[in-house]
């Protein structure tokens, strides 16, 4: 398999682009020991699906690898209704969509259609208030597809060596990797 790109870096390139080689390197460890509250919080909602038990109902893939050749993408199907061709991705609480979270969704959409599914309805829940924010397909919404293959372009040309790199503090501030990254501000 070439070099792929994990769905989940799609957001962290938004955030920082030399974030996603932090992410990197910390994928071999136990995501105990650099996980921030926010994100372990966020990543025990997925993990009723990555364990198969958020539903045992027939036609629903959960949790489900996914390869999308198109763009080069990698990682996982959260929720998919096969007969009502509806796309799920739970969150464990939503303050704003921002772009990255639709770029997720618009990754595991093009993986389904890689495979042959049929995709009519993207969803994005907000667990902790139960609301549900449907997101417009790639082709009902032309401005948000550019930006996502923007992006990817982005993420294939992006060289961590790159001098020009201009960190951003208030980014920095937040940032659970500022302790490992040269360019940290703080
Ligand atoms: S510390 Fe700053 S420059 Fe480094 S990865 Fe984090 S946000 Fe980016």
């Amino acid at each position: 398999m070439e070099n792929y790109i994990p769905i989940t870096f799609l957001n962290d390139f938004i955030f920082c682009p030399r974030s996603i080689y932090f992410h990197g390197v910390h994928g071999s460890m136990s995501q105990t020991q650099y996980h921030g509250k926010a994100q372990t919080v966020g990543k025990l909602a997925h993990e009723s699906i990555d364990e198969g038990t958020y539903s045992t109902k027939k036609n629903v893939l959960m949790g489900t690898d996914i390869f999308c050749e198109k763009y080069n993408l990698s990682g996982k199907i959260d929720v998919f209704d096969i007969d009502q061709k509806k796309l799920t991705e739970r969150k464990y609480k939503i303050q704003k969509i921002y772009d990255g979270y639709v770029f997720q969704v618009y990754a595991q959409y093009f993986s389904l259609i890689e495979l042959g599914y049929e995709v009519e309805k993207i969803i994005i829940h907000d667990r902790s208030a139960n609301k549900n924010y449907p997101i417009a397909l790639p082709s009902e919404d032309k401005e948000m597809f550019t930006k996502f293959e923007k992006l990817i372009e982005e993420i294939n040309q992006f060289d961590l060596s790159d001098p020009n790199f201009k960190p951003n503090i208030e980014k920095c501030k937040k940032c659970i990797y500022s302790h490992l990254c040269d360019f940290s501000l703080v």
